[in-house]
């Protein structure tokens, strides 16, 4: 179905780091005499076991993005790729930790960067981006109250949401509200990733701990009826990322992925990469994917889009904007 291909695609949950090209990233490696030939594999793509050694593959790659001009060139790699998939509005997650190591001014010039990135981009691909601020879970709740921090700072029409990436299975979700609360204080809406390593509770611990209005993957939420039924009843809106998924072995194909029950049960799916080129993935594969998996036409994906648009956390004007462009296209 190639109408799917270029339909308009709203995405609200993407790495920016883990959207980076491989080739970009051994360039880069390259130019700085960093050794990291071992994430490779012969075919250039990138070379992990499991979702313990993708984090440790993705931090590896991080080296690379040794400073604000890295994180330009970045940016408008992954934009150009999101952009040739059809997206016209994307969140992307962003860690400090990654930009400047937690520190406020260099965080300030890693998003300086960032955003001109992604103002060139806007005027270039037609695609508009905002910024999340996520610490990440397995680094600490320590670590993550100085994110916050940086987030609280930063706050406005760029950085418009919190949320927590990294490994699910470290530390409890409660153990980071005094970071919620004060990116909830600054302004920042909220999301965190929840339910995809952890089961049904860890949900609801995104949802009632941080006060997640979206919840990244949350897709074990299938494991309590009940659960799901909450979800759907509160709207709240699940970033679900199929592709990830399955790239990562929590369920054996597109097919047996919870996205299609969810969405007749009337849960807000969203459909998003997590980090694409890692998971040999882009939106425009999803949507094929999805299609051939449920037989979802034009007229579903316009929903889902809608959804995402909806749930997105940019100011009214941008929404209303790229609202128009969706109109347009889907009549
Ligand atoms: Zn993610």
């Amino acid at each position: 179905m190639n109408n799917l291909n270029q339909m308009p695609k709203v995405e609200l949950h993407l790495h920016l780091e883990g959207g980076a090209p491989p080739a970009f990233i051994k360039g880069l490696a390259r130019e700085k005499s960093i050794d990291i030939a071992g994430i490779f594999n012969e075919d250039g793509s990138y070379r992990f076991a499991d979702f313990w050694d993708f984090l440790k593959v993705y931090e590896a790659a991080c080296t690379t993005l040794t400073g604000p001009q890295e994180f330009y060139r970045l940016t408008l790699a992954v934009l150009e790729e999101s952009a040739a998939s059809g997206v016209v509005y994307s969140e992307t997650f962003l860690s400090p930790d990654f930009c400047g190591g937690g520190d406020l001014g260099a965080w300030r010039e890693y998003l300086h960067a960032i955003e001109e990135a992604a103002a060139k981009a806007e005027a270039d691909f037609g695609i508009t981006l905002r910024g999340i601020v996520t610490p990440i879970r397995h680094f600490g709740p320590e670590k993550a109250r100085v994110v916050a921090r940086c987030a609280a700072e930063t706050a406005g029409r760029f950085i418009t949401g919190f949320g927590i990436g990294g490994d699910e299975k470290s530390g409890a979700l409660k153990d980071f509200s005094w970071s919620f609360d004060m990116a909830r204080e600054a302004g920042l809406r909220i999301t965190a990733h929840a339910g995809e390593w952890k089961g049904p509770d860890e949900v609801r611990a995104a949802i009632n701990d941080l006060g997640a209005e979206r919840v990244g993957h949350g897709v074990r939420a299938i494991e309590d009826m009940a659960l799901v039924e909450e979800i759907a009843e509160r709207g709240i809106v699940l970033e679900l990322c199929p592709g990830s998924n399955v790239a990562l072995g929590i369920y054996p194909s597109f097919r047996a992925h919870p996205i299609g029950e969810m969405y007749d049960r009337g849960v807000k799916v969203t459909i998003n990469t997590d980090d694409p080129p890692f998971f040999h993935t882009t939106m425009a594969r999803e949507y094929e994917m999805l299609h051939q998996a449920f037989d979802w036409d034009e007229g579903v994906f316009a929903k889902i889009a809608r959804t995402a648009l909806d749930a997105a956390f940019c100011d009214a004007d941008t929404k209303t904007r790229i609202l128009k462009t969706l109109e347009q296209a889907h009549g």
